[in-house]
């Protein structure tokens, strides 16, 4: 788990009013760069950042820079991708239930298009016209053939084509003028078990093998999804990219032989999840039945702990080495029960004005945020890699929360 030093949060504190989350440039691109060293083995490899774990254009420039693309999945996510200087192939296109204008923009844009659905092939040709290349969402359902290790629920996930549907799908895009195929799936999220992401390799490699023996069709290149996951409590390990990267490297030779299709991955929260920090201040504390300590931010600012009950680290700035001896409810301002950030948490003592951190949100926070409740979100701050902080993008204000609205049409309304 990565700390933010007390000087940058104070440093921060200074200029910017909380809540804010604050991004590590330095240590996002030590992480990329170790990332593709990593998988660098694999051949082609590229890791395409899903852009809605950190949809800032900011962060996705450093990340082009590092060597990533970008996976989009809605027409203002392909807009980001091409802000920050993203163009061509390099953005991959994984979008499900996808309107028309969406599969325009990514095939002018010239994005790997990946269908999620056996009927979006004739929706793509109507509205769009086949692209040259065209990538399938594979969801394997129920099948654990090969003893692969996969886990959860496929066959209840709404992605993708089954198995027969994929054959089908590859058979028709070869009629239909397609000369470059690819090969996804995303059926893990936030594992730390190896095995279970080089088991998606395997599973992935053997489709690969099965399409070329019956079919005939060479897939270019496999892309294995994103789901590469943090170690958001303490005493979680970090997975070993290297150990990922050598088994995904032992499958290919041995499943796919002759075949050389290129990799690629689209993580988001791997790559920028532990280098993102919410700072916010203690409002106000209150003693009922339970002892809750109130922030000035709120589940609109980070929505992880009230939707899925997920765990983020909680320090307070000055009292990381007291003794944990209190119980808190650590709590934001929203008229719902559960925007809590942590129930239950040992903690020091705390006081009114105590600046808290809630770590590990570079990834799926701010982008999580809405607006219930009148609830507006935060800014987002860069520590450069020479020390400077940098505002990337501003808080927003209640002339934003009401840009929507014509209130001269109100005056008017009877
Ligand atoms: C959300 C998502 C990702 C990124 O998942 P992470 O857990 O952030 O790695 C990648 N691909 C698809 C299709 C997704 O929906």
């Amino acid at each position: 788990m990565k700390y933010l030093p007390e000087q940058k949060i104070l440093e921060a504190l200074n200029e910017f009013n909380t809540p804010f989350h604050i991004y590590d440039e330095k240590l996002i691109r030590e992480n990329a760069v170790q990332f593709k060293k990593a998988f660098g083995i694999l051949p082609g490899f590229r890791n395409y950042f899903a852009v809605k774990a950190l949809p800032n254009p900011f962060i996705l420039k450093v990340l082009e820079e590092e060597g990533m693309g970008a996976d989009c999945s809605s027409l203002p996510e392909l807009m980001l991708a091409e802000k920050a200087g993203i163009t061509g192939e390099n953005i991959m296109f994984s979008s499900n239930d996808t309107p028309a204008e969406e599969f325009k923009a990514a095939k002018k844009l010239g994005a790997i298009i990946n269908l999620d659905d056996m009927s979006h092939i004739e929706f793509l040709e109507k509205n769009a016209g086949i692209p040259r290349c065209v990538c399938l969402r594979y969801n394997p359902g129920k099948s654990r053939e090969g003893g692969n290790l996969i886990i959860g629920k496929p066959a209840e996930a709404k992605y993708g084509f089954t198995k027969e549907q994929l054959f089908e799908g590859y058979m028709l895009l070869k009629k239909k003028g397609v000369k470059r195929f690819g090969l996804h799936t995303m059926i893990v999220s936030n594992e730390l078990n190896e095995k279970y992401i080089i088991g998606t390799a395997i599973m992935l490699f053997e489709v690969i093998a099965e399409v070329k023996k019956r079919l005939d069709v060479a897939i270019e290149f496999v892309n294995l999804g994103g789901g590469i996951g943090i170690p958001y409590r303490p005493e979680q390990k970090a997975v070993s990219y290297e150990r990922i990267a050598n088994g995904i490297k032992k499958a290919y030779e041995e499943i796919l032989v002759n075949l050389k299709p290129k990799i690629f991955m689209e993580c988001g929260r791997a790559i920028t999840g532990p280098y993102g920090w919410l700072v916010a201040r203690v409002r106000h504390i209150k003693h009922t039945y339970k002892d809750y300590v109130g922030l000035d931010a709120s589940m609109a600012n980070l929505m992880r702990p009230a939707i899925y009950g997920a765990h983020h680290h909680i320090t307070v700035v000055g009292k990381e080495k007291k003794p944990h001896n209190h119980r808190y409810d650590v709590t934001g301002s929203l008229c719902e029960n559960n925007d809590k950030f942590a129930i239950d948490r040992m903690l020091p003592e705390i006081r009114e004005g105590d600046v808290i951190v809630i770590h590990d949100t570079g990834a799926h926070g701010h982008a999580m945020g809405f607006n219930y409740n009148g609830k507006l979100r935060s800014a987002e701050l860069l520590i450069r890699e020479d020390g400077s902080i940098i505002e990337i993008r501003r808080a927003e204000t209640t002339d934003d929360y009401f840009a929507t609205l014509d209130f001269n049409r109100l005056k008017k309304f009877k």
